[in-house]
């Protein structure tokens, strides 16, 4: 019960806008999501640090963030993050990639938490376990590879694509021939097998990291090509791009999630800014922000991140989505 209480206590807020020190509006970004993932703030919440930790701990610095961002009064709530940050994982006044620094923040919440139970909880909070299967064509022996993901980095097709796309081109079957041969050690020698990721299991926040920084020939650039993605799904989605013979036997089929944070990226591969949609769990209205301003918003506002043809609404700068977060919705919770 008292956990019960904690929760909806957490729930109660307004997303308050942040200062861009130094450009942190790719930070400020994650720090609106991180702020809108109540089940980081509950895993944060049942952690009480000792008086001796290190005051540059990054799991310290943004469980105060986060609890400063609730407190209204609070000037600077996410000052000290930042200067911690900017101390020991990345520079100051740098264009940063986003999915890089979400992945920066999560390894190294866990790696400095000292109680190993709560940096479990993290990780688990956001793993995406899957395994890697190449099967040589010669021996038919089967190298399995197990992995896990804090985001799914999903590619993207020029022209139209859709979230299930993206996902399925994820999961398919590719052939590895002529200079792509696997080397397979049953065979001791390079041959054409195939490659196939399969899910092993989902966590309750999935990341999806739309990949739309492309390097070509040493230059990088940004994919402005439409990509719908829904508000809410079901994981009967993920099972359509499954063969059979699936890894992820333990993936349950009618499973939902909804989307509650989508990280925008405006701009061009060489310069660019960061803003969220955040959607309140306690109201489920969506609202926008971007560094200090923050202001009420529509899904019809998100769907403009799709990017594609909706791009031109967006002048020079368009503004796409980046990181789109989704929550599994708990069977008890829903209704
Ligand atoms: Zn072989």
């Amino acid at each position: 019960m008292a956990r019960r209480y904690n929760r909806s206590l957490s729930l109660d807020y307004e997303v308050r806008g942040l200062l861009n020190y130094s450009l942190s509006c790719c930070v400020n970004a994650l720090l609106q999501s991180f702020s809108a993932t109540t089940e980081l703030l509950d895993i944060l919440n049942k952690w009480h640090p000792s008086d001796a930790i290190d005051e540059r701990s990054v799991p310290l610095q943004l469980k105060n963030a986060l609890e400063a961002m609730r407190d209204t009064s609070h000037p600077s709530p996410h000052k000290d993050f930042l200067n911690c940050l900017y101390h020991q994982a990345i520079r100051r006044s740098t264009q940063h990639d986003a999915d890089e620094i979400f992945h920066i923040i999560l390894n190294l919440s866990q790696k400095q938490m000292p109680d190993d139970a709560v940096a479990q909880e993290i990780r688990s909070l956001y793993e995406i376990k899957v395994e890697t299967q190449v099967v040589c064509s010669e021996c038919t022996f089967i190298h399995r590879i197990s992995n896990s993901l804090f985001s799914l980095p999903l590619a993207i097709c020029e022209g139209e694509n859709t979230l299930e796309s993206c996902i399925n081109s994820f999961f398919k079957l590719q052939e590895l021939v002529d200079s792509d041969k696997f080397y397979c050690d049953r065979c001791d020698e390079k041959q054409p097998s195939t490659h196939e990721v399969k899910l092993v299991s989902l966590p309750p926040i999935l990341c999806v990291h739309l990949k739309r920084f492309r390097n070509e020939n040493g230059f990088t650039r940004k994919l402005y090509d439409k990509v719908a993605f829904p508000e809410n799904f079901n994981t009967a989605m993920f099972a359509a791009g499954q063969s059979e013979n699936t890894a992820s036997n333990c993936l349950k089929p009618d499973e939902h999630y909804s989307l509650y944070a989508v990280i925008v990226h405006i701009g061009t591969s060489m310069f660019g800014h960061y803003t969220a949609y955040i959607n309140s769990t306690q109201d489920q209205t969506w609202c926008y922000a971007d560094d200090t301003c923050v202001q009420k918003a529509t899904w019809a506002d998100v769907k403009h991140t799709y990017g594609g043809y909706h791009a031109s609404r967006f002048d020079t700068y368009p503004a796409t989505a980046y990181m789109l977060l989704y929550r599994k919705k708990s069977s008890n919770l829903s209704g």
